[in-house]
Formats: structure tokens, sequence, C-alpha cells
């Protein structure tokens, strides 16, 4: 079984759509969804509506719950807060519904998906660092648990003496022995210096997990924002992925 596990779309549509595209030619048997679908970008209805009906799993993101007010956007920049209101304005009834009724954190097939971190989702910390991820890991039951929110991708291994470490590279092996705590990255706002879209990818029979890159049209996307009077930094950004 084939698993995608992708993250943090933020309204992007043309990358959300040629991440949709990918993913059938990768002939995906399962998606899971870490958070994020609105936020930033120019069209949360469509996404959202994607992640309903393809997501097999799914969870809030911190710009999911602010843009149908279940929290608060204060701890938001600027740009983000106006984006946030935008989206807000611009997301049907069913699709606000939709992000209403997420939970913070979901297992399945010992996968566990949640948009921060699992030790304590709903206050929305940032693991940047490998301390931060070393302290989340006796959160999750399993192997693997996966993450999104900092647009960053990275795998954190724990081997079974307890050390952490950072697997390098796009691709790996899932050691029998290991725990996983993995980002995925960022499908429609990357920021690791890379503006093609990002998701994670697990074969399950081979225990492999891989990173994958898409490009898209990030012109196309740019150009809809600034037309649409969204905070020009917002789109200018994805034509750099930071
Ligand atoms: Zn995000």
């Amino acid at each position: 079984m084939k698993i995608a596990i992708i993250s943090d779309i933020h309204s992007n549509l043309e990358a959300m759509e040629a991440v949709a595209e990918e993913l059938v030619n990768l002939s995906v048997d399962e998606v899971y969804f870490a958070g994020d679908a609105v936020g930033y970008g120019a069209d949360p209805d469509p996404c959202t509506h994607w992640v309903a009906e393809n997501a097999d799993l799914a969870v809030a993101g911190n710009h999911d719950f602010a843009a149908v007010g279940i929290i608060e956007s204060d701890s938001f920049n600027l740009y983000a807060r106006e984006a946030i209101r935008w989206n807000a304005e611009h997301l049907g009834e069913e699709e606000a519904r939709y992000l209403s009724d997420l939970p913070l954190t979901e297992t399945r097939n010992g996968i566990t998906i949640v948009h921060a971190n699992p030790s304590l989702p709903e206050e929305w910390g940032y693991i940047f660092t490998l301390w931060d991820a070393e302290m989340n890991f006796p959160y999750f039951e399993g192997e693997l648990c996966f993450v999104g929110h900092s647009h960053q991708p990275v795998v954190v291994r724990m081997d079974s003496d307890g050390a952490v470490s950072i697997v390098p590279g796009d691709s790996l092996h899932l050691e029998e022995d290991s725990r996983y705590l993995i980002n995925v990255g960022s499908v429609g706002q990357p920021r690791d210096g890379n503006p093609a879209a990002c998701f994670g990818l697990i074969d399950m029979e081979k225990s492999e997990f891989s990173l994958i890159r898409v490009t898209y049209d990030v012109g196309k996307t740019h150009e809809k924002m600034s037309e649409l009077g969204l905070p020009q930094p917002l789109a200018d950004r994805l034509l750099e992925g930071k």
C-alpha cells in the first residue's frame, strides 16, 4: 500500500492540482492530510473541497481553525492575518463546516498525523530543532508520526537506544528498530528554498519513505494573488520558496 501525506496546501490551487496529478501517476492508495488547507493563497474553497473529497484521514491546521473562527489569528503576522480574513470571506458554508469538524490528531495504519506537534497540538508550537523533535517522540504511538506547519521537510529518526538524528536525503528505508517523526513540507507554500510543491510518500510493503517534489505554474499563482489584492509578499515568496 502506498500512502501520501500532504500538508499546508494554503489555498494554492495550482500546486494542489499538480500534486493531485502526481498522486494518480504514483498509484497512491490513501491520502493523509496534515492540516492548513487554507490561508495565504487565493483558492480556499476548491482546496478545502479537494481535501474533503480525497483525504482518507485529515487533521486541522491553525490556519484552518483561524479561518472558521475557532482560534484567533492574533499570533499571525500582518500579511497572514489579512489573508486569513480574505480566505474566511471566500469559503463556502459546507467547506467551513468541514474545516470546523477536523480533529487535531488522527492515527491509522500505525501512522499518526498532526499539524504542529503531537505533545501539545492545540498550542501550535513549531518543531524547529532536534531537541524539539526529541521531546515529541513520547507523545505518539507506533513508529511513524507526520507533521507539517513549518513548511520545511525533515526526517528525524529515533533508534532503539533512544538516540535522535536527522536522516539526510529525500528517500530512506524505514528501519524496523526505529521510530520516525517526519515533516512532509508544504504543497502550497514551501519554505526550504525550493519553490516546487512538496509531500511525503510511504510504501508500506517496501518500508520506504520518500519526499516528492512537483513543479507547478507558480507564475500563474503569483499573478492570481496579485490581481486579487492578496498581500504581495505572500505572492512573491512563492517564487523563491521561502
Ligand atoms: Zn502552514
